[in-house]
């Protein structure tokens, strides 16, 4: 969409050819935590999927691949389940045994060792609690959260591992480690929050991994005059979160700020990863992309250390934190972050909800709400009749009378389209901004869903619809995260 948004969702990525079965005993529920918004068992006799409600034993396959909090689950509820079936022609025996759920004990081969005098100067460098070597901590460091990643570790396939993972634990222990590798060729990557969908920190060359998860995820320095914070990168999403939403408390701020970045992988990813991939957020139409967040970066190289200015905006060119943003750790490792910061005001923020009778329709009312000059929504999620269909299952409106009611009134399955959203801002900016959609959304023929809490229900299971990849995966579907533009 020119000048619009990118459209990122879960998608369902077609049946996978069917994998060989390793797992044909029935597993029984243990101690879990469902995820709220999860969905309900299936009431008919024996079509009850056999979902795995365990936590992922100790050093197994499954605890490498499994996203998320160990004991987090969240199945398909029934509607999605007959989607399911309906889609991909599979019936409840296809739902009886879990394949290739990978539970088994991690028993791959250890990677080829680090040379001993390079393991003794890293020693030195870090101290030997921060040279980690073994098999299971390298595949950690090297795999992502992708399909690829996933579907690979349920095969066991284990393959490009780095010899050793060094935890630095400051940005004098990067620069050494970035000076001694290149001088003795070691190929070096990147482990932020390891939730890389691109297979960006895979060791495809050997060498080792630095892991900034562990010592680099402190707040440098807060600056509320001009609304900024710099943090090291391995600080997870919500702990900066945290910290800003309670600013007085945690800052000595007059107010509650927020950075604004929600990507789907908030819960478990890192600040520098977000910075070092250019990502983007679910509030990003209002907030920006983390581009647009940066204002300064310090990144060690190995010809040196490269500090930005944090200058609001500049005059001249190249511009190298667009330069180094994205990077994906080939240009530096990332070692500081500033970000500007907003306030935080959710007792202002207004949702909205609207159905289309088709795409054509939701696509034009999408134009002219981002290309309308009078402010951006804060999320602005535009789902094509496929995705809707799913929506309205997940959420429970599908074969329900109201649906009826839709159906008669032209909204009708596999053409109608959702648009659902939030307003942030100042009390008068979102009110404003939330009018102008309900006026361009009933002049494109919408019918509101605002009144019935779609956007809420949306906002509760906003971060925890991955976890249903385990489910759907362990029956043979494939499902990934797609980035996605009209
Ligand atoms: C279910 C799911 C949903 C997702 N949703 C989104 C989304 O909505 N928006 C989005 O943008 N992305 C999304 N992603 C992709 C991923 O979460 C993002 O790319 C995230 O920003 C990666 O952060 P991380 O901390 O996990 O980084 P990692 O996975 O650890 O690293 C990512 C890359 O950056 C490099 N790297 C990490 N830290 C540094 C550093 N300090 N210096 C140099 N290089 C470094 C790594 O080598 C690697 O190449 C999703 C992924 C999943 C699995």
């Amino acid at each position: 969409m020119p000048g619009g948004t990118g459209l990122e969702r879960l998608a369902l990525a077609g049946r996978g050819k069917r994998l060989p079965r390793a797992v044909a005993t029935r597993l029984q529920p243990a101690a879990s935590r469902s995820i709220a918004g999860g969905g309900e068992r299936m009431s008919e006799k024996g079509s009850t999927p056999n979902w795995i409600e365990q936590a992922a034993p100790p050093r197994s396959y499954r605890s490498l691949f499994k996203w998320g909090d160990p004991l987090g689950f969240k199945h398909p509820n029934h509607g999605m389940l007959a989607l399911l079936k309906e889609t991909f022609g599979m019936t409840d025996a296809d739902f009886v045994s879990p394949q290739r759920t990978g539970m088994e004990d991690f028993d791959a081969a250890a990677p080829a060792a680090l040379e001993e005098r390079h393991r003794q100067v890293f020693e030195r460098l870090l101290g030997a609690e921060n040279v980690i070597n073994g098999a299971y901590e390298c595949t950690r460091a090297s795999y992502g959260a992708g399909m690829i990643d996933a579907l690979r570790l349920r095969q066991h396939i284990v393959e490009n591992l780095p010899a050793a993972v060094l935890a630095p634990r400051s940005r004098a222990d990067v620069e050494a480690l970035l000076r001694y590798c290149d001088e003795q060729r070691i190929p070096l990557y990147v482990y932020g929050g390891g939730s890389t969908v691109t297979r960006g920190m895979e060791a495809v060359r050997g060498g080792v991994c630095l892991d900034l998860s562990r010592h680099f995820n402190g707040v440098l320095a807060f600056n509320e005059t001009d609304q900024t914070i710099t943090v090291q990168p391995g600080m997870w999403g919500p702990e900066l979160e945290r910290l800003l939403n309670d600013a007085p408390q945690t800052l000595g701020a007059r107010d509650r700020y927020t950075c604004g970045h929600f990507p789907q992988s908030f819960m478990h990813s890192s600040v520098g990863g977000w910075v070092v991939t250019r990502g983007a957020g679910q509030n990003s139409t209002y907030y920006g992309k983390i581009e647009d967040m940066v204002l300064a970066q310090e990144y060690v190289t190995t010809r040196g250390v490269l500090q930005t200015a944090p200058q609001p905006r500049s005059a001249t060119g190249p511009d190298f934190d667009q330069v180094m943003m994205g990077s994906e750790g080939c240009f530096g490792v990332l070692t500081a972050v500033t970000l500007r910061v907003c306030k935080y005001r959710p007792q202002h923020t207004r949702r909205y909800s609207y159905l289309f009778r088709s795409w054509p329709e939701a696509l034009a009312a999408g134009r002219e709400i981002l290309q309308g000059e009078f402010g951006l929504p804060s999320v602005f999620r535009l789902s094509d009749p496929e995705e809707t269909d799913v929506a309205m299952r997940m959420y429970h409106i599908h074969g329900t009378p109201a649906d009826s009611a839709l159906r008669m009134l032209g909204y009708r399955p596999m053409q109608r389209c959702i648009l659902l959203g939030t307003c942030d801002g100042d009390p008068d900016f979102s009110r404003l901004v939330n009018n102008k959609i309900a006026a361009i959304a009933r002049k494109h023929g919408a019918f509101t869903l605002t009144p019935f809490g779609v956007t809420r229900k949306w906002e509760k299971g906003r971060f925890t619809d991955p976890y249903l990849r385990e489910d759907l995966m362990d029956f043979g579907i494939l499902i990934d995260t797609l980035e996605c533009a009209v």
